[in-house]
């Protein structure tokens, strides 16, 4: 059937119909008065967001991009970063700190762990020549669905006192509580096709004064992604060049409906989410990658025992229209992942726990079949 298809993974997540007819308005001129108090209105709920009082810089990337522009406008080659990487993202923030010539030294914890906080504590508290210029770690680590511990390791960056602490936060922000400013997080880094629920193409950075300081002695070469440009327009509504204006159609009204839920009541969904998937997956006799206490908000990883996961995410994609994420890299196979990030609700995750617990049985396994949506009905009641 056609227009039937549920979107359950973590990115690009599912965006609401209202957010589409949005960007489907005819585009603007982006130096107009009119874009102006549309940007002006994006600026102030992006603050409301991301709980800061610094402008949140909008760049035409995906989330990549911001994490590039947040790494390479506060560091100079040579500097030395601490990298935590405990999956995909993780590991690629260790290869863009390598690329542009960083002294790199990575804290790893396995696929499926979270990262050992003492780990950090050590390396910061045995620096004490300040060597370290940046703490580079990712919250939530989406390949995975491991949730890092970021504010026991922010706490030892501000002991430490010289390191910035930079975050990508591209599958938290707008799923759990990030306090930007509360937390003095240096650099955050997220993308608009993740918890902002409208489509891919937007970046969003937020820059600390710390930051700032640190950008004035930055040597990494930048033009395109040179912060200060979008910094300084921001404060006047402008961008230094041409924005994706449909997308900021969609983003403003995205923020309108993110504002009227309030953003306790995002948070208290996406851990009502989380918890519902993971008491169903478990009824359903299969095991999760990530531990209960280093969950994600933003995916759920399974490991199909006996079941293989391409043949679980096949059947659910050709019998019930339903996307789910495969694996990635060596976990390419053997894990699948349920996305339960923005625009989704506890009926979305009912729906795929039925449906997986008839994809179960279709493939052969002894299972009640109705185990899933029973055990998360009782969480979700
Ligand atoms: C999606 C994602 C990114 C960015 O990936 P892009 O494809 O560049 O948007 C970065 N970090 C995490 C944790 C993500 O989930």
């Amino acid at each position: 059937m056609e227009d039937k298809h549920l979107l359950m993974i973590p990115g690009p997540t599912p965006v609401p119909p209202k957010v589409l007819s949005a960007t489907a308005k005819p585009p603007i001129g982006h130096r107009s008065g009119d874009f102006s108090k549309i940007l002006a209105e994006v600026t102030e709920n992006l603050n409301w967001l991301h709980q800061t009082k610094s402008n949140v810089l909008m760049l035409t990337v995906s989330g990549t991009g911001a994490m590039e522009a947040g790494i390479i406008n506060f560091l100079s080659p040579g500097d030395r970063v601490l990298v935590g990487s405990n999956g995909k993202f993780g590991d690629r923030w260790a290869q863009i700190s390598k690329a542009f010539g960083l002294d790199v030294d990575v804290i790893s914890a396995d696929w499926g762990k979270p990262l050992d906080t003492e780990e950090f504590r050590q390396e910061l508290e045995g620096d004490k020549e300040k060597k370290i210029k940046a703490v580079i770690v990712t919250h939530s680590e989406t390949s995975t669905g491991v949730l890092n511990d970021l504010e026991t390791i922010n706490k030892y960056v501000k002991n430490h006192g010289e390191s910035l602490i930079i975050v990508d936060a591209v599958t938290s922000l707008g799923a759990l509580n990030v306090p930007v400013d509360e937390w003095e997080l240096d650099v955050v880094a997220s993308g608009s096709q993740k918890g902002y629920m409208i489509p891919p193409g937007l970046g969003f950075v937020t820059v600390s004064d710390k930051a700032w300081k640190a950008y004035e002695n930055a040597k990494i070469p930048k033009f395109y992604f040179d912060l200060k440009k979008y910094d300084k327009a921001a404060s006047k509504n402008s961008t230094p060049f041409t924005p994706p204006i449909n997308l900021i159609y969609g983003l403003q009204t995205a923020l309108q409906m993110m504002k009227n839920e309030g953003l306790e009541n995002i948070f208290a969904r996406h851990q009502r989410l989380t918890q519902a998937t993971r008491a169903g997956i478990k009824a359903l006799g299969l095991s999760l990658f990530a531990p209960d206490e280093a969950a994600s908000t933003a995916a759920t990883s399974v490991i199909p025992a006996s079941v293989e996961a391409d043949a679980i995410r096949s059947t659910m994609n050709k019998r019930f229209n339903i996307a789910l994420a495969g694996g990635q890299d060596h976990m390419k196979g053997k894990i699948f992942r349920i996305g339960h990030l923005g625009f989704v609700s506890d009926r979305d995750i009912l729906t795929v726990l039925s449906c997986l617990g008839a994809t179960l049985q279709e493939l052969g396994k002894d299972v009640d079949p109705g185990a899933g949506v029973a055990a998360a009905a009782k969480v979700l009641g």
